[in-house]
């Protein structure tokens, strides 16, 4: 279980399960947020603050929001729909607690060339 929130703290939530290496993808929106990210079955995301604190961004084929703080600018989260149909969330690892970010293994995805 792992805390997280953004900066300002407009949005706080937890995380069930363990982590030990995030996905670094080098596309035009990663690696401009640096997000490093830690992909869960939805239900394993609980949010305790209201989603409508967060703003959504959308690119490309709008298929993931990505949830961001319209406040403090973090970007915690996105969510969306695996291949095989169930609902994910991708955690920015980045914005959780309870952990020692120079022991995560990256895990570099080639996202650009998508
Ligand atoms: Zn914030």
């Amino acid at each position: 279980m792992h805390k997280g929130s953004c900066h300002c703290g407009k949005t706080s939530f937890e995380v069930d399960g363990e982590f030990t290496e995030a996905m670094e993808c080098n596309c035009s929106h990663c690696s401009r947020k640096g997000y490093l990210l830690w992909f869960v079955p939805r239900e394993q995301l609980k949010l305790e603050t209201p989603m409508k604190n967060l703003s959504i961004y959308h690119f490309n084929k709008h298929a993931i929001d990505h949830h961001f703080c319209p406040d403090c600018g973090c970007a915690p989260f996105g969510l969306g729909t695996s291949k095989d149909g169930k609902k994910t969330a991708a955690i920015n690892v980045r914005c959780l607690e309870g952990f020692e970010l120079a022991d995560v293994k990256r895990v570099p995805v080639d996202g650009r060339s998508y």
